[in-house]
């Protein structure tokens, strides 16, 4: 039986033609995916992508966490973490501190470190250069996934350099990709309530597109369950897989569920997601971005039953063992802030599938121009 023979629901058919004769999805059918109740059928199509690119095979990672400061001057209401200078709770790690947890973790068997943190301007180029070079000494092989789209953007406003120029002097200091954070929701009505004073969408894609032009790659995220409407969902989707259809810099795409607790959102959606809602936006993501490789189902944003349940509607990665975060969890996450490895294994093979280690260069680590 071909894909399409198995979905009963008469709109999401409609789709799942379109997905077997590899024909990209419109508007419409993304928004018919994240209004649908159809959520078996919506799944079969999702999976069936999923397998098709990656098999059996999930991937996760074996990293650490590294926010190196909370100290930050746009202080968005959807943020827990951050904190103002003078503020109680507010700190910045010193170099020594960072080499210190660093080394432990090294020790401790990592293969990666993910590195985020405030927009603190007491912190010029070259704490994050020394940052970086100190990181490379302890492991040369460390694969560094650092700073997003917002904090570069920052970097390059803070230093008084072309954002290029900032780019390159951090590659050359050790950076091997970028998170994707700071996209938040692109629909800037809602990005005016949730994070005002971030830069905009449009800015955000402009900067990833820098980072692509330059060799590097990276994930892209998006933010739900805050006041997003469907409408701004199929909005955020469309425009990351222009840019990918653009530079194919792309990674991989990372839904992540918001937490309010400890945020100044007022959402009458309460602090957890649905699970209707988590598969939706997991599964429409995986169809409407055909032209992205990877899926995260981050168990520390989902929890890791329902990052688990997600392996069979699009996702094929389930993030990293993240040894002390910090960001999600000021928010109110319940998860522990290290799953270990063997954990992060046993949810994979549970769900019947292959866990493969990687970092966030999926198993290539050569130099600049060939990484990725
Ligand atoms: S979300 Fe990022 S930019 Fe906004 S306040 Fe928090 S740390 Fe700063």
């Amino acid at each position: 039986m071909n894909l399409t023979d198995t979905i009963k629901d008469k709109r999401l058919k409609e789709v799942a033609d379109k997905v077997a004769n590899s024909i990209p999805v419109d508007e419409a059918d993304a928004f018919a995916m994240l209004t649908t109740n159809s959520i078996l059928d919506l799944g079969s199509i999702a999976h069936f992508i999923r397998q098709k690119l990656h098999g059996r095979n999930v991937y996760y990672g074996v990293n650490m966490n590294l926010n190196y400061t909370n100290i930050c001057e746009l202080r968005c209401p959807l943020c827990a973490f951050s904190k103002d200078k003078e503020e109680d709770g507010g700190y910045t790690l010193s170099l020594m501190e960072i080499e210190k947890r660093v080394s432990e973790a090294v020790n401790a068997g990592i293969d990666e470190v993910h590195i985020v943190g405030g927009l603190n301007p007491d912190l010029k180029l070259d704490y994050f250069e020394e940052m970086l070079a100190r990181i490379k000494r302890i492991k040369p092989d460390i694969f560094i996934v650092a700073f997003t789209a917002v904090e570069y953007d920052y970097f390059s406003k803070l230093n008084n350099l072309p954002l290029e120029t900032v780019f390159r002097r951090l590659m050359d200091a050790g950076v091997n990709a970028l998170p994707g954070g700071g996209a938040e929701i692109f629909a800037q009505d809602v990005r005016n309530i949730i994070a005002p004073k971030k830069i905009s969408g449009k800015r955000w894609l402009k900067v990833m597109e820098t980072a692509h032009g330059l060799g590097l790659r990276t994930n892209a995220t998006m933010l739900y369950n805050h006041l997003e409407q469907p409408r701004d969902i199929v909005d955020h989707l469309f425009q990351i897989r222009a840019l990918q259809d653009k530079t194919g810099g792309f990674k991989a795409f990372v839904p992540l569920a918001f937490h309010k607790e400890n945020t100044a959102i007022k959402t009458d959606r309460s602090g957890t997601t649905t699970g209707y809602d988590d598969i939706r936006i997991y599964a429409a993501s995986r169809v409407v971005l055909h032209n992205i490789p990877h899926i995260k189902a981050l168990w520390m944003y989902l929890g890791e039953k329902m990052a688990q349940t997600m392996l069979l509607f699009g996702a094929d990665e389930m993030g990293a063992t993240y040894y002390n975060e910090k960001v999600v969890h000021a928010a109110g996450a319940k998860t522990p802030d290290f799953g270990s490895e063997g954990f992060l294994k046993r949810l994979i093979m549970d769900a019947g599938m292959t866990p493969v280690r990687t970092t966030a260069g999926y198993g290539d680590r050569t130099d600049r121009d060939e990484r990725l």
